[in-house]
């Protein structure tokens, strides 16, 4: 076994802690990483908090992780020594259902394995996450990362880029459709940037009405404060598509009704608690489809990442010391961050 260390939350009631523990030694399959950067998901304070029920305690959160190849097992054959690399939400699957064999293992009918709280089939126990000095994965899931970017701002690209590119891409969005993104977050700002460089329209919907500028910045032609009924009306039946990034229940309605005929509203934030059911009528009344979608498979989280290379994307962010991440946690549930934490992991010594 490996030694590492990294941060984890000793229980749902508890800030983060320095904590001590071990990795497999690589697997003919395997590639070791040395982390150098890991985003900070809204999820990870989800599960760190149990809030979606599940979590196993000590649990080390992260899974937008970028690094260097430290390793490889005998029979690895995309990656070497040194190779810049990146980690999303998944580090397995089954690799034989069907959506396996479409490449959607994040749709595995047996579950996929998530880089933390995952169940880990080599150590029997639960997989630990990107807020730690190294991590070992298996090859398929790992993804090639360009030297061309900032490595910093690659890190988000792992949940916050493929969560918001895959529905973008699966709903078809194109030089002119008119899109709305709800939320203004680590998943918004990236969702503008993306549906923004395929040549869409963007609206931006923000409870904030201080992240205007930003909004339009990043891609954005027009910003709505979604508090703002006026300004609402003004966009009823306008929109082809809406990708709703919101960590919080909120009223689905008010964004449902902004749908022209045949829209789409997919939902990619998951609360704590559900949202108020939207009403059957507004659905009805224009034959409109609200969906959901989890992260992107692996091919896919490549194809986002070359999209991202060619195009100069990656996500703005706040670099933070691994001491600084429960001081994150509270400003992110405050919507203070611009636009995503992402840990320095070189901040994280031995003790
Ligand atoms: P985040 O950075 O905290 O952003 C969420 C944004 O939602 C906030 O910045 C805020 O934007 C808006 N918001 C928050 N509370 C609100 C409220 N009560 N009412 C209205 N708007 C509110 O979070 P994130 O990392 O982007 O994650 C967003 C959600 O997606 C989380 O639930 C996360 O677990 C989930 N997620 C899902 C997937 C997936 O595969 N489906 C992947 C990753 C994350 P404004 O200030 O602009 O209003
Ligand atoms: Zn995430």
């Amino acid at each position: 076994m490996v030694q590492a260390i990294g941060y984890a939350a000793p229980a749902a009631d508890k800030e983060l802690e320095y904590f001590e523990f071990e990795r497999r030694e690589p697997t003919a399959h395997d590639v070791e990483i040395e982390i150098a950067f890991c985003g900070v998901c809204h999820s990870d304070l989800h599960q760190a908090r149990n809030e979606w029920g599940g979590t196993v305690f000590p649990c080390v959160p992260g899974h937008e992780i970028v690094g260097k190849v430290t390793r490889v097992g005998d029979k690895v054959t995309k990656f070497k020594v040194g190779d810049t690399v990146g980690v999303g939400c998944m580090v397995d699957s089954c690799g034989h259902c069907h959506s396996c064999h479409e490449g959607h293992e994040q749709y595995c009918d047996s579950g996929l394995v998530g880089t933390y709280n995952g169940p880990d089939k080599h150590s029997g126990g639960v997989t630990y996450g990107g807020y730690s000095n190294r991590i070992t994965v298996t090859e398929g899931f790992v993804l090639k990362v360009s030297d061309k970017l900032d490595l910093a701002g690659v890190a988000p690209l792992l949940c916050a880029g493929i969560t918001t590119y895959s529905p973008l891409r699966h709903w078809g969005v194109t030089k002119g459709t008119k899109v709305g993104v709800v939320g203004l977050g680590g998943l918004g700002h990236m969702a503008v940037k993306l549906a923004a460089a395929m040549g869409a329209e963007v609206v931006l919907f923000t409870t904030s009405a201080n992240k205007v500028e930003d909004a339009k910045r990043l891609g954005a032609q027009h910003v709505v404060i979604s508090k703002d009924p006026e300004a609402m009306a003004a966009w009823q039946n306008q929109l082809d598509f809406i990708l709703n990034t919101v960590a919080a229940p909120h009223d689905l309605d008010a964004f449902l009704s902004l749908l022209r005929l045949d829209g789409t509203m997919c939902l990619v934030g998951i609360p704590a608690e559900p949202h108020p059911s939207p009403s059957a009528y507004n659905l009805v009344a224009k034959r409109r489809s609200l969906a959901g979608s989890l992260i992107g498979g692996i091919a896919e989280t490549q194809e986002m990442l070359d999209f991202c290379a060619e195009h100069g994307i990656t996500s703005d962010i706040e670099l933070i010391a691994m001491d600084d991440i429960n001081e994150a946690y509270e400003r992110m549930l405050k919507g203070d961050v611009k636009y995503r934490f992402v840990i320095d992991l070189a901040t994280l010594k031995q003790r």
